[in-house]
């Protein structure tokens, strides 16, 4: 399968892993939208939210505590951040690969675009 994301996952994209688990990586994103802007992606390809399987919906989870964590680590908190997780054509995902931004570093609007 040809994905970028699962190629970083697997080490033969090239990346800066700022955090690397059993089930989880995370880089940054090459084209930020903040000052911080890093991409939590599971090892496992699921092409978006919608495709995780109710047995393994724990990964969002995961996710979700290495955004906490990083969060915790780059004292992005308790200033803020934002986690975005574009899904399907209307909601903007560009790569296939189920994927969590963690934004921070500016103040945040809303409604997005
Ligand atoms: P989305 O539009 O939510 O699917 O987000 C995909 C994100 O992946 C975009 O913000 C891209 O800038 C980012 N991206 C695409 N290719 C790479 C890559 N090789 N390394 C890091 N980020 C990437
Ligand atoms: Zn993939």
């Amino acid at each position: 399968m040809d994905c970028i994301f699962c190629g970083i996952a697997g080490g033969s994209v090239p990346a800066t892993l700022v955090y690397e688990g059993e089930r989880v990586v995370a880089f940054p994103d090459l084209n930020p939208q903040a000052p911080t802007h890093i991409l939590i992606i599971p090892k496992a390809h699921y092409a978006s939210i919608q495709d995780v399987p109710p047995a393994d919906i724990g990964i969002v989870a995961e996710l979700a505590a290495i955004a906490q964590e990083l969060a915790r680590a780059r004292g992005i908190w308790p200033s803020g951040y934002r986690l975005v997780v574009n899904s399907g054509p209307q909601g903007g995902q560009t790569v296939g690969h189920l994927h969590v931004h963690l934004l921070a570093g500016r103040q945040m609007m809303w409604p997005p675009g």
